[in-house]
This record gives structure tokens, sequence and C-alpha cells, in this order.
């Protein structure tokens, strides 16, 4: 199979435009020069729009999960309670990481339930320095309730960390109207970057809390902050990947957040509706402050049918899809429609799905589902 005829239709690494490739092949520049203290300006200004805040911004050279190490690393002291909400693969990353760091006080719902709100409430209540969620689990195509739980770490005083590595740039996420402390994404993501950085803002209530004697070295956040005071990095940042993140971010602007966010629900939406046309089950459990991912669509295996062999006949296709992580290998399949991918990527993506479920033998004609999915996006 050509790699360049390959549709990625994953929740990250996502498909990068041409522009963002070139600019990466640009000659290297001197990370201390003014050439790229403006390119760090201009891409700190952007993230900020996007974020919708007015916090501080930093940008590391490391993957999302880097961020959420620097996130909990500089923060919490061995002692520290964190209340750790998982409903998926990456809530339980943070719980794996805040562990190492300080006493988890563990929130677990099954992956791909809803995140219950009374019971946040209950473990905030008998106090915790920070929570962590991730605004979008990923792994399950559930949206959880950021908004709701800023209110209650502000109303028991705990930092709220989020991971929105995969609603910031997709979703309107509004950081300092929820109360987000600190919020981590990645560059391979929304944004539409290649991988190997991630954006992180900071709240001052969270650099007021890092208080520990002994901050991390390479993630410590204070010095990140010290450095892009003057428009730098710490420690030599990735040039190439920072020349495709601005390209990258010019993209998201032109386009325009508001318009990015409507896309990507509109195309969210067509996703399941195709879904249900084919009879096909959604894998998250809502409840009343949850919703579908904007960006990922988890959907369940069909009887008799393993997730694992959808992903592999849409492969041989050109067309890659997830299957289910860790526990949900096999039970689950999901379609990323992150970033800039289009229409006529979904539309594709729908209908070669719908061949390879007939084949499958879970849909006895071929059609509604692409008509189904035709129809939401024509509202666009
Ligand atoms: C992709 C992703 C991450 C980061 O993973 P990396 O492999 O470090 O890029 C973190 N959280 C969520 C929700 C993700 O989707």
């Amino acid at each position: 199979m050509d790699l360049e005829d390959t549709l990625l239709m994953m929740p990250g690494p996502v498909p990068v435009a041409p522009k963002v490739l070139r600019a990466m092949s640009k000659p290297m520049i001197n990370h201390r020069g003014k050439e790229f203290s403006a390119m760090f300006d201009d891409c700190t200004a952007m993230l900020k729009e996007i974020f919708q805040t007015q916090n501080d911004l930093m940008i590391v050279s490391g993957s999302g999960t880097a961020s959420m190490e620097a996130a909990l690393g500089c923060t919490i002291d061995k002692d520290d309670k964190v209340v750790a909400i998982e409903n998926g693969k990456f809530g339980e990353r943070f719980k794996d990481i805040a562990t190492r760091y300080g006493q988890v006080v563990p929130l677990e719902f099954e992956w791909g339930q809803s995140v219950d709100l009374e019971l946040v409430e209950e473990k905030l209540s008998e106090g915790a320095k920070a929570v962590t969620m991730v605004h979008n689990e990923t792994s399950a195509g559930i949206r959880n309730p950021a908004e709701e739980v800023g209110k209650l770490a502000k109303k028991y005083d705990a930092l709220f960390i989020m991971d929105g590595v995969t609603s910031i740039g997709g979703d309107d996420v509004k950081v300092d109207e929820w109360g987000v402390d600190i919020a981590v994404v990645g560059s391979q993501k929304c944004v539409a970057a290649p991988p190997g950085l991630s954006m992180i803002s900071v709240s001052e209530r969270a650099f007021d809390a890092m208080t520990k004697e002994n901050l991390p070295y390479y993630l410590d956040l204070k010095a990140y902050k010290k450095s892009a005071d003057k428009s730098q990095t710490p420690y030599t940042p990735a040039v190439p990947l920072f020349f495709g993140l601005q390209e990258a971010l010019k993209i998201v602007m032109e386009e325009g957040m508001e318009a990015r966010a409507k896309r990507q629900a509109t195309g969210a939406a067509a996703i399941r509706a195709a879904m249900d046309a084919m009879g096909v089950e959604m894998f998250p459990q809502l409840n009343e402050v949850s919703g579908y991912s904007n960006t990922v669509s988890a959907m369940k295996a069909p009887e008799g049918v393993s997730g694992n062999d959808i992903k592999s006949a849409m492969m041989e296709k050109g067309i890659i899809i997830a299957g289910g992580q860790n526990r949900l290998s096999g039970q689950i399949f999901r379609i990323g429609s992150m970033g800039n991918v289009a229409p006529k990527d979904i539309m594709l993506t729908i209908q070669e799905l719908e061949l390879v479920l007939k084949k499958l033998g879970v849909v006895n004609e071929i059609g509604a589902g692409t008509e189904a999915a035709a129809g939401v996006l024509d509202t666009l």
C-alpha cells in the first residue's frame, strides 16, 4: 500500500497539510535568535486563542503524556491527594502518573461509562490538592463534563488538571471560563500538526501550588515559564516541529475555531447517523452531563464480529481506523474525524465501511449508512 494514498481516520496522528510538511523541511535556525522568538510568540498567541485562556502557555518538546506528567510532577508532592477520574485509558494514565508523585484517590468508572458528578463531589469534599480528568476520553469516544468538574474543583479548592488532548482545537473549550488550572493538548490531534509537541496552559493558582522542593528537571514548568517570558524554551526545542506547528495553527485560525468546532461536531454526528442507519451501536453510555465525542467516534463491535476484523478490512482498503485499546481490544472500533478531516473523507470512510459490514454479514444492503451520513454533512 502506498503510504501517500492512505487515509488516516484515527484519533491521532491525523493527516497533516502539505504546507505543514513543507515547513518542516526548512533549514534550521538558531533557537536563541529573533526568528525563533517571533515564531514562538506567534504560536503562543494562536494557542491562547484556541485554549480561550489568558493563562501562561508553554510548548513542550514531547508528546501529550509529557505535559500530563509535567502538570502532576510540578504540583503534586508525596503527601498530596489527587482525585483521578477514570472512564477510559487516558484517565487511567493520569491516575498512573499521579501514583508516581502523590497519594492517588481513584475514582474509577467502567471505560465508556459516564462520570457521576455526585461521586466527584464526594471525593473532593474529603479534601484533595488536585483533580484530574480527561475532557474527551479518546479510548471510549466520550466527552466528560469539564465545566461541571471545574466548578466542583473551585468549590473544594482543588486544582483542576484537564487533559484536553482530543478536545482543544476541535471543540469549543473554555479553559478560563471553566476554571481549568492546567490544560494539556498534543500536536498530533485536533490542531493537525505532526506528533512530538504538547502545549500546556497553567494558571497563576497552579504556579502558586508548585511549592515542592524538587520539581522535575526537564519538565519544570517554572523553568518553561521563565523562558517563555523571553519567548524561548529552556532547552533546545524540536525546531522542525515548531515550523510545522506554526503552519498548522495558521490553518486553524484561517478556518476559525467556531467553524472548526461546528465542522467537527457535524462530522461526528454524520458518523453516528450512519451507524444508527446500519444498526451499529455507539459504545459510550451517556448520562445527562456527558456527550458523544465530537472528534472520535467509538462503536460497539457488532454481534459475532471483532472490532479488529473491521479495522483490518478497512486497512486493506487504505483507510486506517482504530480498534479498542487494552481491555477494549476487539470489543469496539473507532473512527477519528479530528483535525482537517473533510466531509469527503468521512463519506469515503462510511461508504467503505458499509461495504465491509455487508461482507461481514452485519448489513444486508448497501446505502442506508452512506445516505444518513450525507444527510447530516449536507447541513454544513
Ligand atoms: C493521544 C492522547 C494523549 C497523549 O498521548 P501521547 O501518546 O503522549 O501523544 C493523552 N490523552 C488523550 C486523551 C489522548 O487522546
